[in-house]
């Protein structure tokens, strides 16, 4: 069975066997056209001897040179005939192996057209079917760029469509003195270009994001040390809302390989968020651990708050980008959807994975994510 296959999938063994039953095919042919043409062709010759010389006593040579030049005869009859079954079992096989690659030449020739949607018949499973296969992926790939890059800029057209629709509308209530040039109208003129600002910043970041192009300088990193400087950077805000903070990371954790920088992004994202949907008097918890209790391979952190919450059908969607669980209140926050998506692609370049539990609506939320532990040269 695996010997029948490999050698069924083997172009090689095509190309040989096809030759081979070339020559086989020229040699049947040789050998029937000379078996069928030898009797009449002998007894032709030696009749025709008999004739002119009757029973000579150099007979045995004329028979000789006769017998020979009916095989000469024989010969290049069945060897003419030979060759032309020949060219037309090759022809026919040149044309079952060329057939395949012109139209996969076509085929790429469309797709550098900018017709992703191009694909080969794939048939059987020897190399030539497994490049048509490898052209077929490598298509769907390419088409898959293609519409999330087309979606990419609809989002964009979209997300930029608010804030310059408000402030046309200003600039207009401005223009015909419905509006006062007062402080508040200038307020709302400045909020609306800083989220103008932070939709160019969050693209950039995610353009290279979705190329897979982010850049990391991974060090070893204490984990009670990056939670030490998220909770330095919000834990003002956060006692401005009066909002509790807690952080519960023990000292014995190992070190995980990160970009300090961007996982110190991930945590202001996820606490920032925490914030945002947790009402005052509310509680957020940092937790790490090493879930593996003998040798450790990866840091658990997680963010979790009595806010909110997530239903069911939203908790699946938050890291899509440009999501928003309730579209008008997070986009009066400055919200684009985008920090998730971005968090996500941020800790999946580590060699990690994200995600995101609710038990409902006013139930709070957890996001937790998971980082290589540091691997440490003794
Ligand atoms: P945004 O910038 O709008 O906050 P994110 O990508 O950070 O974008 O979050 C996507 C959406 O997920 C938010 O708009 C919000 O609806 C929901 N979300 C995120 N974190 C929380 C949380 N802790 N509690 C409830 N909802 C959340």
């Amino acid at each position: 069975m695996m010997i029948g296959d490999s050698f069924r999938s083997r172009l090689g063994w095509k190309l040989f066997l096809s030759h081979l039953l070339i020559v086989l095919v020229g040699s049947l042919v040789l050998g029937v056209v000379a078996y069928l043409h030898a009797p009449t062709a002998f007894t032709h010759h030696v009749l025709r001897m008999q004739m002119e010389i009757g029973t000579d006593p150099a007979l045995e040579t004329g028979l000789r040179a006769n017998f020979l030049a009916a095989i000469r005869e024989i010969l290049s009859v069945s060897g003419v005939v030979a060759a032309a079954a020949a060219l037309l079992v090759s022809s026919f096989v040149a044309w079952r192996i060329v057939g395949p690659i012109r139209s996969l030449t076509s085929a790429s020739k469309r797709i550098a057209g900018g017709d992703y949607r191009e694909r080969v018949e794939v048939a059987g499973t020897d190399e030539i079917a497994q490049l048509a296969q490898s052209f077929n992926d490598m298509a769907s790939a390419l088409d898959a760029t293609e519409k999330r890059r087309m979606e990419l800029i609809g989002d964009l057209a979209h997300e930029l469509k608010t804030p310059l629709t408000t402030i046309r509308a200003i600039m207009e209530g401005l223009a015909d003195n419905v509006l006062p040039a007062d402080t508040e109208t200038f307020l709302d003129v400045q909020r609306e270009t800083r989220r103008l600002q932070r939709l160019a910043d969050e693209m950039r970041e995610l353009s290279a994001a979705e190329a897979g192009a982010i850049a990391l300088e991974l060090a070893p990193a204490k984990p009670g040390e990056i939670v030490r400087r998220s909770v330095e950077r919000l834990g003002r805000q956060y006692s401005d809302k009066n909002v509790e903070l807690h952080v519960d990371v023990p000292d014995n954790l190992p070190d995980v390989a990160a970009d300090h920088e961007r996982i110190l992004q991930v945590f202001i994202n996820l606490l920032g968020n925490a914030l945002q949907y947790t009402a005052p008097g509310g509680v957020v918890t940092i937790r790490a651990r090493a879930p593996s209790r003998h040798i450790p391979r990866v840091v658990r952190f997680s963010v979790a708050d009595t806010g909110i919450g997530i239903s069911p059908d939203d908790i699946t969607r938050v890291f899509e980008r440009f999501y928003r669980v309730e579209k008008s209140r997070s986009r009066a926050s400055g919200g684009s959807g985008i920090g998730l998506t971005i968090a996500a692609h941020v800790v999946r370049a580590h060699g990690g994975t994200i995600q995101a539990e609710s038990a409902g609506l006013d139930k709070g939320s957890t996001f937790s994510f998971t980082l290589p532990v540091a691997v440490t040269r003794s």
